[in-house]
């Protein structure tokens, strides 16, 4: 069997498409445009490239976004002050701030103070709380789980009823991906670093969410033939040459490196029913759902 690719970039372009519409819509019904504040402590430069990712998806969709860039070494009650304003400030719909946090802050306090009205990355404990309990819907989803269920739904994959295996247990992924799955009626098991024979535990599943870490860890034996596989890992590992040796690159000098998922995706494909790649599967989906998450917000709040 080979896997049905599941085209993360199309999808989230017809996410980012629809956002588009409803704003230029909003807008020409005389409403605001949607605007993202974003909070970026210190100069990671992941952290800014993400942010600047999100920016600039917000100026393609028509939407407005504040930049709030923080030194490093910012105080909790400077932080939690910009927050304050920024959840008051009626021209700001979503609020994102960009983790990690430097360790000298309380990330846990930064997150509840954001109003769950303006919780576009679904952190907040209200929000995660809501997903947890039954019969309660969250404001917002965090947008990585969002995006690999929005991922299964598009590729037609039957959720309900459906054994699960989430793959990590993270706040920002492996579990709410979890959360999400179980208020889709599968049957979920969560792995974790404790796990015992991991492989056993995926014998049966009908659907995995991948979010480890560990660059090609899920074997294709591992995967029950027609499996629908959501691969979250973004893994850099360097490129070999012919010999098994590292390839150097003309222009840095450093090992070239490539991303893979932590599914090993070769194997993977020949076995499962539908597969995400790595790159081009769940990436695009955050930043495309976090965009529908801050037209929702302004949605929201019209009310
Ligand atoms: P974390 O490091 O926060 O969590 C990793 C989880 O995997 C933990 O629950 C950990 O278990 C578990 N784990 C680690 N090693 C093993 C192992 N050998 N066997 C079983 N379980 C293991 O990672 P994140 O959730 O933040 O991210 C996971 C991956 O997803 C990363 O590759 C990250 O880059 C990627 N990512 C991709 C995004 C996207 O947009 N595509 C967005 C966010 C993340 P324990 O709890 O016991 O420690």
């Amino acid at each position: 069997m080979t896997a049905q690719i599941i085209d993360g970039t199309a999808i989230a372009l017809k996410v980012r498409n629809e956002v588009k519409e409803k704003v230029a819509a909003r807008i020409a019904a005389g409403k605001s445009q949607p605007a993202l504040a974003t909070v970026l402590v210190g100069e990671r430069i992941d952290s800014a490239t993400y942010v600047s990712m999100k920016q600039k998806a917000c100026a393609e969709l028509g939407m407005t976004s504040y930049h709030k860039p923080l030194p490093a070494d910012i105080s909790q009650e400077d932080l939690e002050k910009l927050i304050k304003e920024l959840n008051a400030d009626p021209k700001v719909n979503g609020i994102l701030v960009q983790l990690p946090l430097p360790s000298h802050l309380d990330e846990e306090r930064v997150l509840q103070l954001i109003s769950i009205e303006k919780d576009v990355d679904g952190f907040s404990p209200i929000n995660l709380g809501r997903l947890a309990q039954k019969g309660r819907e969250p404001l917002f989803v965090p947008c990585t789980p969002y995006g690999c269920i929005y991922l299964l739904k598009e590729a037609g994959v039957t959720i309900k009823g459906a054994n699960a295996v989430v793959l990590g247990r993270s706040n920002i992924v492996g579990m709410p991906a979890a959360l999400l799955l179980v208020k889709e009626d599968a049957t979920v098991t969560v792995v974790h670093s404790r796990t015992k024979d991991i492989p056993a535990v995926m014998k049966n599943a009908d659907i995995i969410i991948a979010a480890i870490g560990r660059a090609q860890m899920v074997r294709g034996d591992w995967i029950k033939p027609g499996a629908a596989v959501i691969d979250v890992g973004i893994n850099g590992i360097p490129v070999l040459d012919d010999k098994g040796n590292p390839v150097i690159s003309e222009k840095t000098g450093k090992p070239k490196q490539k991303l893979v998922g932590d599914v090993n995706y070769d194997e993977a494909k020949e076995v499962a029913g539908f597969i995400t790649p790595v790159p081009g599967g769940v990436g695009p989906m955050t930043i495309a759902m976090l965009m529908a998450n801050t037209l929702r917000a302004a949605e929201i709040q019209d009310k």
